[in-house]
C-alpha cells in the first residue's frame, strides 16, 4: 500500500532561498511546534494561526509572528480553510533537526561487535565519532564498515545498536545493489575498480572494489562485492538452505562480504568476476560483469 496526504505547491525555490528562508530563528521555531503537535500517529496537524502563536516558544508580536509565517508558506507550509500545516519538504527537515544531524554531537568509545578479524583474529570493534558508525579491527586496523549516520543512533545498549546498525547500513546497501541512491532515489553509476587504482584509505583491503555513484546528488559508496550481491535471491537462497539468514545476520559477521577471499577476477576487460562459496558440501557460483549483472 502507498499512501499520500500531500498537497501540491507550483512554488520553486532555488536552494540558496530555502537556506535563507530558514536561516531565522522564528521560523525555525514555527517548523518546530508544528512538528511538535504531529506526533507520531495520524494526519499532519492543523493549527490556527491563534493556537500556532500560543504555542510557539517566541517573545514577537502577533504582527512580526505572521510575517515570518507567511514566508514559510508555499514552500515549507501549507495555508488550509482550517489553519497552517507543514509541508512534506518541512517534515523531513523537521525530522532531520530531531535526529540530531545537524545540532548534537555524540560519540561512543569503541566496544567489541562478536566477531574476531578474518585477517589477524583480534577482535573486530565498533566505534562512533564525527558522525560515523566504524566497525574495524582492533589489531591490524582494516575497517569493516563505516556508515554516516546522526547522533540519535547512540541511544541504548550496545547489543541493540549493533541490531540498529546493521539494519540501518543494509537499507542502504540494498538501494546501492539495485542501483537506486538510497539519498535522491536516482539512478546509479556503478563501476568495478582494482583496489591498487583506488589510492584512498582502506584501498589495499580488497582487490576489487565496486564503486556506485549518484550525478544527482553525489553520494557515493565502495563495497565488497560480496556486500554488493549480498540481495541476490540465489545467495540468499543458497545460505538459506545451510540454516542461515544472510538478510539479518550482522554484515561483519559475513565472512564473504567483507573480504574477497571468495572472489576471483577471471577477466578485466570485459569485467568478469566470480563469486564463489562453498560450505557444508554445497557449492555456489555468481559470475557478475562489471555492472554486477549476474552471467552465470
Ligand atoms: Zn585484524
Ligand atoms: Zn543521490
Amino acid at each position: 500500500m502507498f499512501l499520500t496526504d500531500g498537497g501540491t505547491s507550483e512554488d520553486r525555490l532555488t536552494s540558496e532561498d530555502a537556506f535563507a528562508i530558514l536561516g531565522n530563528e522564528y521560523r525555525a521555531e514555527i517548523i518546530r511546534t508544528l512538528g511538535e503537535e504531529q506526533g507520531t500517529e495520524g494526519p499532519r496537524p492543523t493549527l490556527a494561526f491563534s493556537d500556532l502563536y500560543s504555542k510557539a516558544d517566541v517573545d514577537i508580536a502577533t504582527s512580526q509572528f505572521n510575517y515570518h509565517l507567511q514566508k514559510l508558506v508555499g514552500p515549507f507550509i501549507d495555508k488550509t480553510e482550517n489553519g497552517y500545516r507543514l509541508r512534506h519538504e518541512a517534515v523531513a527537515l523537521y525530522r532531520t533537526i530531531l535526529a540530531g544531524t545537524y545540532t548534537e554531537t555524540a560519540s561512543l568509545e569503541r566496544f567489541q561487535v562478536g566477531v574476531d578479524c578474518y585477517y589477524c583474529d583480534a577482535p573486530i570493534e565498533a566505534r562512533y565519532a564525527d558522525r560515523r558508525f566504524t566497525v574495524l579491527c582492533s589489531g591490524c586496523g582494516r575497517e569493516y564498515s563505516d556508515t554516516t549516520a546522526p547522533p540519535s543512533i547512540v541511544e541504548g545498549n550496545h547489543e541493540a545498536l549493533l541490531n540498529r546498525m546493521n539494519q540501518y547500513a543494509r537499507h542502504r546497501i540494498l538501494a546501492f545493489s539495485k542501483g537506486v541512491c538510497s539519498i535522491c532515489a536516482n539512478d546509479l553509476r556503478t563501476r568495478v575498480l582494482p583496489g591498487e587504482e583506488l589510492g584512498v584509505s582502506g584501498s589495499e583491503q580488497l582487490d576489487v572494489f565496486v564503486h556506485r555513484s549518484c550525478d544527482h546528488c553525489g553520494a557515493q559508496q565502495y563495497m565488497s562485492v560480496g556486500l554488493s550481491l549480498l540481495y541476490n535471491p540465489e545467495l540468499i537462497a543458497f545460505f538459506q538452505a545451510q540454516g542461515r539468514d544472510i538478510t539479518t545476520t550482522p554484515i561483519w559477521e559475513l565472512e564473504f562480504a567483507m573480504t574477497d577471499r571468495f572472489v576471483d577476477v577471471r577477466s578485466t576487460d570485459p569485467w568478469e568476476i566470480a563469486l564463489h562459496i562453498e560450505q557444508d558440501g554445497a557449492e555456489l557460483e555468481l559470475v557478475v560483469d562489471d555492472t554486477l549483472t549476474v552471467l552465470d
